[in-house]
């Protein structure tokens, strides 16, 4: 077995958190992963602390603080301004030698997966992707990381009791963000670091941002399957009347019906939303990951024996194309009743 870069007992009893940032901003999952880190470190008596890379972001130390962590290591440098994958994954390293932690958590976000997957290498050390649960076991020390496998009929727990540090990506949306304390505040760990600008092969050309519809925030989320035959403007209309958003199952996303963005599953969007639609989709486990943690899940699908009805608590069988039109036309009675 090949040894990782420390060892088990060289390992110190501490969480560290890779503070993922976008034009200087904390990415949302950061400060999720920050608040299950906090539970986690309770349980078992450690210690939690925020991996801060960038430029001019002293302004965020804050934020993590408030949302758990007990200790900020930051790493400043025009360098460090926009991700690459050179710089950071240098950098982190750097410190993740210097601090030893047992535990590395990061985002799932694309340059918290490609940030993960260069250090596990580095330090051949394991590294679990997409991580719906983390467990911290307060005596041996072990973090037991939950991921589905074989479409969702395959619930793995996966430990790494030989290497360090034990390393997850959790995707936006898995865990709730914990209560912010703006008083919270704690010591930080300025990194003196030096990168020379031709280590770094990536070259940012161009920066394209999407118009970033976040289906993590939604109150209401009105889904279509392949059922719906493609017609998301019935569903916007009634997402829209319900001030939601409209999500998708992945076919219809691969058919060019709807954009990647609103694609709800394991390789999609994890949503919490208050209620959640699921119209025209059969319930692969691969799409109910990201709603099953909805308050109310309404399920409308002609099949009675839909597996989408195992996971709802509304069950209409019926077909869309007629039930949807009719909802709409009974919410907008209802808007022209409370106006009159
Ligand atoms: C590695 C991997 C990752 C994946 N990730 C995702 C993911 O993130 N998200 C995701 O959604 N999928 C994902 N998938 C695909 C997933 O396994 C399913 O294939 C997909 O979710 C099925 O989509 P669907 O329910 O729209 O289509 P179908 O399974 O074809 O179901 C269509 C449903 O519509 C119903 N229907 C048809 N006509 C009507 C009508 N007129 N009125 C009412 N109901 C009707 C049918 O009874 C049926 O139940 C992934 C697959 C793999 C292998």
């Amino acid at each position: 077995m090949v040894a990782s870069l420390y060892g088990v007992d060289d390992a110190k009893k501490t969480i560290w958190v890779f503070l993922d940032q976008e034009d200087g901003e904390l990415e949302r999952v950061s400060l999720e992963i920050l608040s299950k880190g906090r539970q986690l470190a309770d349980e078992a008596g450690w210690s939690l602390t925020g991996l801060l890379l960038g430029h001019q972001i002293s302004d965020q130390v804050q934020r993590a603080f408030a949302y758990g962590a007990d200790e900020i290591w930051i790493a400043e440098h025009p360098l460090l301004e926009r991700f690459t994958i050179d710089a950071y994954t240098n950098v982190v390293e750097m410190a993740l030698l210097k601090g030893r932690p047992s535990v590395f958590l990061c985002g799932a976000t694309p340059n918290g997966r490609d940030l993960a997957g260069r250090l596990a290498v580095r330090f051949r050390t394991g590294l679990n992707a997409d991580c719906t649960d983390l467990r911290l076991d307060p005596k041996s020390g072990l973090l037991t990381s939950e991921v589905t496998g074989f479409g969702g009929g395959v619930l793995a727990l996966l430990e790494s009791p030989y290497h360090r540090p034990q390393m997850s990506t959790v995707r936006l949306g898995v865990f709730p963000l914990g209560a912010e304390d703006p008083n919270r505040v704690g010591p930080t760990c300025v990194m003196e670091i030096e990168i020379a600008e031709e280590t770094i092969h990536t070259k940012l050309i161009e920066r394209v941002v999407g118009e970033g519809v976040d289906l993590t925030r939604t109150p209401v989320l009105v889904c279509g399957g392949r059922g719906i035959d493609g017609r998301f403007d019935m569903l916007q209309e009634l997402a829209h009347l319900m001030h939601g958003e409209v999500g998708a199952t992945r076919p219809p996303v691969d058919e060019g019906h709807i954009e990647r963005e609103r694609q709800v599953g394991q390789t999609g969007v994890v949503c919490r939303p208050k209620i959640a639609f699921a119209c025209g989709v059969s319930g692969a486990f691969h799409f109910v990951v990201g709603i099953q943690e909805s308050d109310l899940v309404v399920a409308i699908n002609s099949d009675p024996n839909a597996p989408i009805f195992e996971y709802s608590d509304v069950c209409i069988v019926d077909d869309v194309h007629q039930f949807i039109p009719a909802l709409i036309e009974e919410i907008q009675k209802g808007y022209t009743t409370l106006n009159d």
